[in-house]
C-alpha cells in the first residue's frame, strides 16, 4: 500500500499552464478519482503521477520516496486506458504476463500469475483465447489484469469505462471497487463523470483549469462544496449570490435568510454564495409568516418516475426542488407557493 504526495507540481506546455501548483496528500489503500470537465487537466495530472509526462516544477513522492525524475517503467505503476491497448498478436495470458516477460520471469510463473489474475477478474476460462475473440467488457478486464500483474504500488486508470455501454459500465464500476477492496492497492481513476466518481470513490479530487478545487469524500463534496464551481459541477444546486454576515444572515436580491454561520465567516460581512440542494428545498402551499421562506410561482412540474422535479420562480431566480414521485403536492403549475430554505444550507465564500 502506497501513499501519494504531490508538492507544488506544475506542468507547462509552452506558455500554457496545464497543471497549476497542485499539492496533494493521498492516503494509501484508497479508491481515489480525479474528476473534472473536459480539458481541466485530469489526464495531465494522471500522466504526471504515472511518469508518462515529466513535471515542469514540483515533487512527486510514493511512500515518501521522490519519483519525480523517474520514467513510467521505473515507477512500479499499473496503468489502464480507455482504449485497453492490448496486444492483438498475443493471447490473453500472454497479454497479462507481458510485463513479467520483460522482466525475464519464466513462462510457467507468468502463466500461473495470469491464471491467478483471471480468477480474480472472474474470467477463469479464457487464458488461451485470442484478444479479438473477446467482448469489450472482457478486454477491459484483461487490461486490468495486465496492469495488476506486476503488483504495482499504484493502480492508475484513465477513463477506463467510457467505451462501455451504460449497463456494463455500472457493473464494471462495482467490480472495480470490489477488486480494489480485495487487493487494497492505492487506485486512481480519471473520470469526467461525476456520478461515476461519487459512486466509486473513497476520495474525490475535483480539478478545474489545472488546479485542485477540492479533495474529500463524495458526501463531503456534495454537502459542503468548497467553491461555486464544485457546487455546480457535482449534482444539481440552487446557487444564490449575496452577502453573508457573522450573525447568521444571508442577504440577496430576493430577501434575507437565516443561515448557520460557517467558520470562514466569523468576523466581517463578506460576499457569499448560498448552495441549496434540490432535496433541501421545500415547496409548500403559500403560507404567511413562515420563517426562512420566499414566495414564488410554480413554473413546471416534471415527473421522472422515481422523483418529481418542481421548478419555482422567485424574483429573478429559478429554483429547482425534488420530491419523491407519488407524493400529494397540494399545488399546481401557476400557483403561488412558499419556498422554505433550511438554516443548514451551505454558505460558501464568493
Ligand atoms: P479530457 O477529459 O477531455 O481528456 P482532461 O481534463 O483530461 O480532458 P488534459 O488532457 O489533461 O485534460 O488537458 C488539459 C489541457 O492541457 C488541455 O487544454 C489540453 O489541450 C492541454 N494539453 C494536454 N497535453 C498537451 C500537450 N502535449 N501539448 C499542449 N497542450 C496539452
Amino acid at each position: 500500500m502506497t501513499n501519494l504526495h504531490l508538492e507544488g507540481v506544475w506542468k507547462r506546455f509552452g506558455a500554457f499552464e496545464a497543471i497549476r501548483n497542485v499539492n496533494l496528500d493521498l492516503p494509501s489503500g484508497k479508491m481515489i478519482t480525479f474528476l473534472g470537465p473536459s480539458g481541466s487537466g485530469k489526464s495531465t495530472l494522471f500522466r504526471l503521477v504515472s511518469g508518462l509526462e515529466q513535471a515542469s516544477e514540483g515533487t512527486i513522492r510514493f511512500d515518501g520516496i521522490d519519483v519525480t525524475g523517474l520514467a513510467a517503467h521505473k515507477r512500479n505503476v499499473g496503468m489502464v486506458f480507455q482504449s485497453y491497448a492490448l496486444f492483438p498478436h498475443l493471447n490473453v495470458w500472454e497479454n497479462i504476463g507481458y510485463g513479467l516477460a520483460l522482466r525475464k520471469v519464466p513462462k510457467t510463473q507468468r502463466r500461473a500469475r495470469a491464471i491467478e489474475l483471471l480468477e480474480l477478474i472472474k474470467l477463469p476460462d479464457i487464458a488461451d483465447r485470442g484478444i479479438t475473440q473477446l467482448s469489450g467488457g472482457q478486454r477491459q478486464r484483461v487490461a486490468i489484469a495486465r496492469a495488476l500483474a506486476m503488483k504495482p504500488q499504484l493502480f492508475l486508470l484513465d477513463e477506463p469505462l467510457s467505451a462501455l455501454d451504460a449497463k456494463l459500465r455500472e457493473h464494471m464500476q462495482n467490480e472495480l471497487c470490489e477488486l480494489q477492496r480485495k487487493l487494497g492497492v492505492t487506485t486512481i481513476v480519471v473520470t469526467h463523470d461525476q456520478r461515476e466518481a461519487m459512486t466509486m470513490s473513497d476520495i474525490v479530487v475535483v480539478i478545474d483549469r489545472g488546479a485542485v478545487q477540492q479533495v474529500g469524500s463524495p458526501l463531503d463534496i456534495y454537502r459542503r462544496p468548497a467553491t461555486r464551481f464544485v457546487a455546480d459541477f457535482i449534482g444539481t444546486s440552487n446557487l444564490l449570490e449575496g452577502t453573508g454576515s457573522p450573525e447568521g444572515k444571508f442577504e440577496f436580491s430576493g430577501g434575507t435568510l437565516k443561515i448557520a454561520t460557517p467558520d470562514w465567516l466569523k468576523r466581517d460581512e463578506s460576499p457569499a454564495v448560498l448552495c441549496v440542494r434540490p432535496e433541501q428545498l421545500q415547496v409548500m402551499q403559500k403560507a404567511d409568516g413562515m420563517p426562512n421562506s420566499l414566495d414564488g410561482q410554480v413554473t413546471l412540474i416534471r415527473d421522472l418516475g422515481a422523483e418529481l422535479e418542481v421548478f419555482v420562480r422567485s424574483g429573478d431566480t429559478e429554483f429547482i426542488s425534488k420530491e419523491a414521485s407519488g407524493v400529494e403536492l397540494g399545488f399546481s403549475v401557476g400557483d403561488t407557493v412558499s419556498l422554505q430554505i433550511p438554516e443548514t444550507a451551505h454558505l460558501m465564500a464568493a
